[in-house]
């Protein structure tokens, strides 16, 4: 294939040789209309297969590497899409530092008897909890929000020596930065929200694989159970890709210079930063300080998320994190003297003027 920038900016193009329109048609209809009895147009109804989905999903299944994608409403109903891929009385071995919203579904399945999890913090920590009666492994990579780095191609070939699956969330450094699937992993979910669609406008999930059952089962289990994104929706995705390697290539150079900057700052205490992507956090020498450090700021917005062309900078506490409880979090290290910045492409100096006035 021709290198993923000219993939993706061609995404969707001459897809209507009708008109030959540059864009690809949004097919907004639910329903569509079979020439007769027994027979159709390959499309039948929009939850199950739309037009405008099919050039997205494509799209995405290439770009992770996969032999097949689906394209849902958020990221928690693409991580939900997957567990539904297993049978009840599933047990799951699950990165530590996670998402507070991954850890929120999988505490309600394990509430309701649906599954069990265990979480690992360390390598070893991995090695000493799998064995048979582990299912799946789902994983980020980087954590978020410590930003530590796992080491996919061995987890995998532990994870699959005693046949367990490998799941692994990829919203933080996107198949630009990193192919799980080429590593191991066979299954890849993505909270399509941030960087790759990019413009904190939609939510949006995505859920890639390269076993072709699993594909299949996947591509049922959306149809059944109707998490799948709209054609509109679709189309504002496939048009957001086609920036996604202008834009995170702009918001790693920022964030590259943010850090170098940020370690020079008088109340940075450490900055954790995998050497990759945008996504920095910064521990503080006095939590005390977040407040006014949160109302100081005016390029970076106080606001959850990530991935988008605007900066934010979130309070993983009381905010991503809020649902992990208390002692368990500052455990691990995520302690009420951390920040959370998403660096965007505005310009690099003046974001930086923007930390050094509240951080320096
Ligand atoms: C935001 C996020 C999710 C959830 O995605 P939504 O689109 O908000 O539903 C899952 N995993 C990670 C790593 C995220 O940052």
């Amino acid at each position: 294939m021709s290198h993923f920038n000219t993939f993706l900016a061609q995404l969707g193009n001459h897809s209507d040789p009708a008109t030959g329109a540059i864009s690809p048609p949004i097919h907004l209809s639910s329903t569509f209309a079979h020439p007769g009895l027994g027979q159709s147009t390959g499309y039948d109804y929009s939850r199950t297969c739309n037009p405008t989905r099919d050039i997205l999903e494509e799209g995405l299944a290439t770009l992770e590497g996969g032999s097949a994608a689906v394209a849902t409403s958020s990221g928690m109903s693409a991580i939900q899409l997957v567990f539904q891929l297993f049978d009840v009385g599933s047990h799951f071995l699950v990165s530590r530092d996670l998402y507070g919203g991954s850890f929120r579904y999988f505490n309600e399945l394990e509430a309701k008897g649906i599954a069990s999890f265990s979480y690992f913090a360390t390598e070893e920590e991995f090695t000493q909890q799998l064995n048979q009666q582990t299912t799946a492994v789902f994983v980020e990579s980087p954590t978020n929000p410590l930003m530590q780095e796992i080491d996919l191609v061995s987890l995998s070939e532990q994870a699959k020596a005693l046949g367990a699956r490998v799941i692994v969330d990829n919203t933080f450094l996107t198949p630009l930065r990193q192919r799980p699937l080429e590593l191991g992993a066979d299954i890849v979910v993505h909270s399509g929200t941030k960087y790759l669609t990019g413009h904190n406008d939609i939510l949006a999930g995505v859920v890639v694989t390269s076993d072709s059952q699993i594909g299949e089962k996947l591509k049922w289990l959306a149809n059944t159970t109707g998490p799948t994104l709209s054609a509109f929706d679709c189309w504002l995705f496939i048009r957001s890709l086609k920036t996604l390697p202008l834009r995170l290539d702009k918001q790693e150079k920022n964030a590259k210079a943010i850090v170098s900057a940020l370690k020079t700052f008088s109340q940075v205490k450490e900055v954790l930063y995998p050497g990759k992507g945008a996504m920095i956090s910064v521990r503080l020498h006095d939590a005390e300080q977040v407040p006014s450090i949160l109302a100081g700021v005016k390029l970076f917005t106080f606001a959850e998320s990530l991935g988008g062309v605007e900066s934010l900078i979130t309070y993983p506490t009381s905010q991503t994190h809020a649902d992990v409880p208390k002692d368990l979090r500052e455990s691990y290290g995520l302690t009420p003297d951390l920040v959370r910045l998403s660096v965007g492409i505005e310009d690099e100096n003046d974001l930086i003027a923007d930390l050094k006035a509240v951080l320096d």
